[in-house]
């Protein structure tokens, strides 16, 4: 996988002054090389680009894990060490932020310059135990379904204050968890596309043009998975 030599990384060896293989272990000598600060595509190796040979990742990353050991550095120089340590911890987060989709879309517009809001779980679940009010917009294609969901939980919990439960209001939530369920697959299958037009896009204008469409679609998924969300509790309280 790691074929790309990338002219800012292959720098002599600290150890035997020969070219370094990679960012990682020298070609000659074969020692560890000084971890130092990278992003997750060039920790692999790659072009950052969102098609991604998810088995050959994931061999790099076994392939990897086993090199970069504790146990292979026992006897080497705290420097070392140091590195593989460093480096380790680099490739676990580079794996996990990359083997999965919606991260690693949401890497790459943060590495674009993208400041994604509401995006991350934790950040959403922060905001809920702060009590904050959740600050995102509606989808305007979201309106309607928006509206119509809030009409049917304010009943429900009028229902439930009543002492009573709406068969039919039960029935009508599990019918739009269902059609939010759905749109989430739309959803993935549209940034299939869309990763195509980046991998694809010849200069920075495309790009850009590519790069503003994911924002809005990754919006929209973490509004539906919002949603979905808001219905699941409301039915379990
Ligand atoms: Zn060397």
């Amino acid at each position: 996988m790691a074929t790309e030599t990338h002219p800012e990384t292959a720098t002599a060896c600290w150890s035997c002054g020969q070219g370094a293989e990679s960012a990682h272990f020298c070609a000659s000598c074969r020692k560890v090389q000084p971890a130092v600060p990278m992003d997750f595509f060039r920790f692999f190796g790659l072009e950052r680009k969102l098609n991604l040979d998810l088995a050959a990742l994931e061999k790099e990353f076994y392939r990897l894990s086993r090199k970069l050991h504790p146990d292979l550095y026992a006897r080497a120089s705290s420097e070392e060490q140091g590195w593989s340590l460093v480096k380790s911890s680099q490739l676990n987060d580079a794996y996990r932020a990359l083997k999965d989709p919606v991260a690693r879309t949401q890497y790459l517009l943060e590495l674009e310059g993208v400041k994604l809001e509401e995006q991350s779980s934790a950040a959403t679940l922060a905001a809920r135990e702060s009590g904050a009010e959740k600050k995102q917009v509606v989808p305007p294609e979201l309106l309607e379904e928006v509206f119509e969901l809030n009409m049917q939980l304010q009943e429900l919990r009028m229902g439930k204050q009543m002492g009573e439960e709406d068969p039919e209001v039960i029935t009508g939530l599990r019918a739009a968890k269902s059609k939010f369920e759905a749109m989430l697959e739309g959803i993935t299958g549209e940034l299939k596309i869309l990763w195509n037009a980046w991998d694809a896009a010849l200069d920075s204008e495309e790009r850009t043009g590519v790069r503003d469409r994911l924002v809005a679609l990754l919006n929209r998924r973490s509004y539906v998975r919002n949603l979905v969300r808001d219905v699941n509790d409301a039915l379990e309280a």
